[in-house]
């Protein structure tokens, strides 16, 4: 066999093993979106048609089978409330499996995820330059803000608050709320799913449930205790209300920096099968199960998108 053609056939066949595996969070339209989470849901129809027509659409349990196609799976992190109202009708009529990775203590909070309230409070906040206090460690931080523009001051605010445990961020949004007297509830159109609404999701034939801690904690900077305790009652609540196995999980932000080698233990020793990270990549049959690699889905149109499924693939 010449040595090219021998090539291309190794190209084909390590192509067809390779999994795509795309990261949403909302199916929203016309909301405020400080910080990119919402895909429109005209977006999200093409790119799901898109799937069907140049992929396998796949699951994570699908990893592992040979296929004749590079797969892709569709997951969404946080469980919001759209993924059942807005996002399943859709992946239904185009008949793509969905993942939803829940955050199980979240289920039900009409406050809203703190990434959420603090979109919120900036928003409504008195104008002009002012001060976001951060308490942690018996330590007043200040933040200043206002100087620059409102996606600015979000995107600052929040890289100072996400490496806090969770109770510090709520205490830190109060704090600002009451001081500048603004509502510190999330919009009505992001809130998480519901406990009935989950249940509703699971129920449909082509929706996974997967976990992703109680209440959405950086797990890089907690310890290997808390790690594993945060880690396992997310999918034992999750498998007391759903009464089935939660086999999946995805690490809270999921970059390099927010989880570490005692994460990727307590992972395991929990029983889940598979973890997903938000690192750059694709997946393939020798990819560690722990470690696996998604793509960040912006609210692209369908040219967007399919340049964007070219460019992975290539990647
Ligand atoms: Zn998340």
């Amino acid at each position: 066999m010449q040595l090219a053609h021998r090539n291309s056939l190794v190209r084909i066949a390590t192509q067809r093993d390779v999994t795509l595996i795309l990261c949403y969070h909302r199916i929203a339209g016309d909301v405020e979106d400080p910080f990119h989470l919402c895909v429109h849901p005209k977006n999200f129809a093409a790119h799901l048609e898109e799937i069907a027509r140049w992929r396998e659409p796949s699951t994570l349990s699908d990893l592992s089978r040979p296929s004749r196609r590079p797969r892709v799976v569709v997951t969404f992190d946080d469980g919001y409330s759209d993924n059942l109202s807005v996002a399943l009708p859709i992946a239904e009529e185009k008949g793509i499996p969905i993942t939803i990775f829940v955050t199980s203590g979240m289920l039900g909070d009409t406050n809203g995820f703190w990434w959420d309230r603090l979109g919120a409070l900036l928003r409504a906040r008195p104008k002009g330059p002012g001060e976001f206090f951060v308490e942690t460690g018996g330590r007043t931080r200040t933040i200043p803000i206002g100087a620059r523009d409102l996606r600015a001051d979000f995107g600052v605010v929040r890289s100072h608050l996400l490496p806090l445990a969770v109770g510090e961020i709520g205490c830190a949004l109060d704090d600002a709320s009451e001081r500048w007297s603004v509502n510190s509830t999330a919009p009505p159109d992001a809130l998480p799913l519901t406990r009935d609404e989950l249940l509703r999701l699971a129920g449909a034939e082509l929706v996974t449930i997967g976990a992703h801690t109680v209440d959405h904690v950086r797990l890089r900077d907690r310890s290997g205790e808390e790690q594993l305790q945060t880690i396992t009652a997310s999918k034992k609540e999750l498998e007391g209300l759903l009464d089935r196995r939660v086999c999946h999980f995805a690490y809270p932000f999921g970059r390099r920096e927010d989880f570490d080698d005692e994460t990727l233990d307590a992972v395991r020793l929990a029983g889940f099968e598979s973890a997903c990270t938000t690192l750059p990549g694709s997946a393939d049959p020798a990819t560690d199960p722990y470690r696996l690699p998604r793509r960040l889905v912006m609210n692209w149109g369908r040219t967007r998108f399919r340049a964007q499924l070219q460019r992975w693939r290539l990647a």
